[in-house]
């Protein structure tokens, strides 16, 4: 089996993994970045981002991760299209293995691998996935143009996905479960002076409904008991992230939903020579910016740890 030796290996490619590589490539520190599952993450699935400082015209997602690998590359960071299978971080150096099954030998490692959209559960929704069922409007939203579509959740993300819909779908229903919304005043203002979008209060899926395709949504009022299907092509889940830990799970603290736990004012895990970075270990602000932020960080506190190490 192959082994490579790093100084630092980077898991993740949002804004955080981009920001520490461009860091610790400038330092000199030569970092392998893998990108995961998503490359790019999480900003390659939004559209205009308006509130990056530097850009008084906004940047589109997408072009945005595009750039950042690209100044992390400029000054040497190695990019890789794959993803971490196995993390053995006790030792020293560590041992990454990826899915090519690819060893590689780490003196610090950056965990910087985001959060992934949460869904229901129902095994009609999971069936129905990518035949109607969505969990990114920006992505999936025009398919279902001048059709009826539906969002489930009541955050600020729900609201966003609903407005985006309300611009390209006929009619949007809300589904929200309980009588009144965890967004922002702001936005559910936005929704609800939104004349095509109809909040549904009280309301929980039953089942997402058709065969190959969504052809509508069975819900049910939980106030009152009562149930109705109704008609649309379009069924979008907006309920949240949940962290991608899985892998480090016995070795990292995490928080009983998984977000790990840094030590204050740092990037640093329990493990030494482990920084964690992004929304990763950040279920408050999850912006691109503080995940830049704590991704700058993470490199600076591996340059420092390496020095000391070779002290
Ligand atoms: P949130 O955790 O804020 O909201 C999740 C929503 O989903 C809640 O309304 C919750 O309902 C609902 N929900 C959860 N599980 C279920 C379920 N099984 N069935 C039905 N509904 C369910 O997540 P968001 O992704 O909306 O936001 C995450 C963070 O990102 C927040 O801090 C938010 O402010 C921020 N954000 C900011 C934006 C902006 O400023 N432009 C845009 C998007 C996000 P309940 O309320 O009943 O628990």
């Amino acid at each position: 089996m192959d082994r490579e030796r790093v100084k630092c290996f980077i898991i993740g490619s949002g804004p955080a993994g981009y920001t520490a590589a461009i860091y610790a490539s400038r330092a000199g520190l030569k970092p392998l970045l893998y990108t995961g599952p998503q490359p790019g993450g999480q900003l390659t699935i939004t559209n205009d981002v308006e509130n990056f400082p530097g850009y008084p015209q906004g940047i589109n997602g997408p072009q945005m991760m595009v750039d950042l690998q690209t100044q992390a590359e400029r000054f040497g960071t190695e990019v890789r299209y794959g993803m971490v299978v196995k993390a053995e971080l006790e030792s020293n150096p560590k041992v990454l293995t990826t899915d090519d099954g690819t060893e590689i030998e780490a003196d610090t490692v950056v965990v910087s691998t985001g959060a992934t959209a949460r869904y229901l559960g129902l095994p009609s929704e999971e069936r129905l996935k990518d035949k109607g069922v969505s969990a990114c409007a920006v992505c999936d939203g025009f398919f279902y143009k001048d059709m009826d579509v539906a969002v489930v959740g009541a955050g600020d993300s729900a609201c966003e996905e609903a407005h985006y819909l309300s611009n390209i779908c006929t009619k949007v229903y809300m589904l929200v479960r309980r009588d009144e919304m965890r967004a922002s005043k702001i936005m559910q203002k936005r929704v609800l002076n939104t004349p095509n979008i109809e909040v549904l209060w009280n309301t929980e899926t039953d089942e997402v409904l058709g065969e190959n395709e969504v052809e509508g949504v069975r819900v049910k009022n939980n106030k009152t008991g009562e149930t109705q299907e109704i008609a649309l092509k379009g069924f979008f889940v907006a309920i949240g992230h949940t962290p991608n830990t899985q892998i480090f799970k016995g070795q990292l603290d995490m928080d009983d939903t998984g977000y790990l736990i840094t030590k204050p004012d740092s990037t640093k895990t329990n493990i030494p020579g482990v920084f964690a970075c992004g929304d990763v270990q950040d279920n408050e602000y999850r912006q691109a910016v503080t995940a830049a932020g704590t991704g700058c960080m993470s490199a600076l506190e591996a340059e420092r740890y390496l020095a000391a190490m070779n002290d």
